[in-house]
């Protein structure tokens, strides 16, 4: 993606070195189970509660060093991204949504542990959208983990510089959730947030949960659609790293990779061929209404194309 010397947001909070000290996050099981909650709509408090994963103890601030020139340039490649999201739904917002006014989150970059409105959370969480705050939360070191632990398949004709596509895929589908925060069923006066949040405790609160992430993954096809039609900012192998991402968070490729099988009862975000389907879905229409089919179809036609 085209971003060196491109605007960058002014909605970016950057909190890194600020982190929570003693923050009591395992590996193994839990470490698993936190992965499945990633990105989820936000994080409910009472779930990291339930699992011993509030941080504790005071915020601390940490040593810090002269910026890391890598890190640096993530941020800059996130802020170029989060300035095209802004771009994009402005537009859509007004032309497709009875021109409505796009209300532009902030994004939070952190290290470690952060306190949101929806709790306090760790980067083993990965990036999530608070919806009480209307903030993304992200921690750079995410990129890493991308990369590496969840072997996201990333790099094309274009190596690391297309790789870092899988992050703009990850930043748009938590944009995704923001704009599920405003938009709702049409003739509904009930957004997507707020709809799934009232099925929560349902026998099939689960399975909302999986709509709602794979419509965030469609909703982030719509973005990367403009934002090659419109901004002409993508390039070469830029999509292939974004579907490879979206294939590694996949929960049956998640549930796989940690527990050694798959239960596809406790999907949250839908097997990596219906996330892969519906990005790609979003991306080749850039039709902002198919986001509803999300919600219309029999929870078992999901992975039909
Ligand atoms: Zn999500």
């Amino acid at each position: 993606m085209k971003y060196e010397g491109r605007e960058e947001s002014s909605n970016v909070e950057d909190q890194r070195g600020q982190g929570f000290s003693g923050a009591a996050v395992g590996g193994g099981i839990v470490g698993v189970v936190v992965l499945l909650l990633a990105s989820l709509l936000g994080i409910d408090p009472r779930i990291l509660q339930s699992l011993g994963l509030s941080a504790g103890g005071d915020p601390k601030q940490e040593q810090t060093g002269p910026p890391d020139p890598k890190q640096e340039d993530l941020k800059k490649f996130v802020s170029v991204v989060l300035k095209d999201t802004e771009t994009v739904w402005t537009k859509l917002f007004r032309d497709k949504l009875d021109g409505a006014t796009y209300k532009k989150p902030k994004m939070v970059l952190f290290t470690g542990a952060i306190q949101s409105a929806c709790g306090q959370a760790t980067s083993s969480v990965g990036p999530f959208y608070c919806p009480a705050d209307e903030k993304v939360y992200l921690d750079l070191g995410f990129f890493d983990e991308l990369t590496g632990k969840l072997g996201a398949t990333l790099g094309g004709k274009n190596g690391e510089k297309a790789g870092k596509f899988a992050m703009a895929y990850v930043i748009a589908h938590e944009i995704g959730h923001h704009v599920q925060n405003h938009v709702g069923p049409p003739g509904s006066r009930q957004t997507y947030s707020s709809l799934v949040n009232s099925k929560h405790d349902a026998p099939d609160g689960k399975q909302y949960s999986v709509r709602l992430e794979l419509q965030a993954d469609y909703l982030a096809g719509v973005w990367a659609y403009y934002a090659d039609k419109d901004l002409k900012t993508l390039e070469p192998g830029d999509m292939d790293s974004a579907v490879g991402a979206a294939f590694a968070v996949g929960d049956d490729t998640l549930q796989k990779k940690f527990q050694g099988r798959v239960n596809e009862k406790a999907f949250t975000h839908g097997s990596s061929k219906e996330r892969v389907m519906w990005f790609q879905k979003g991306y080749s229409s850039g039709n902002l209404n198919g986001m509803h089919e999300l919600f219309t179809r029999p929870y078992e036609d999901l992975e039909r194309p």
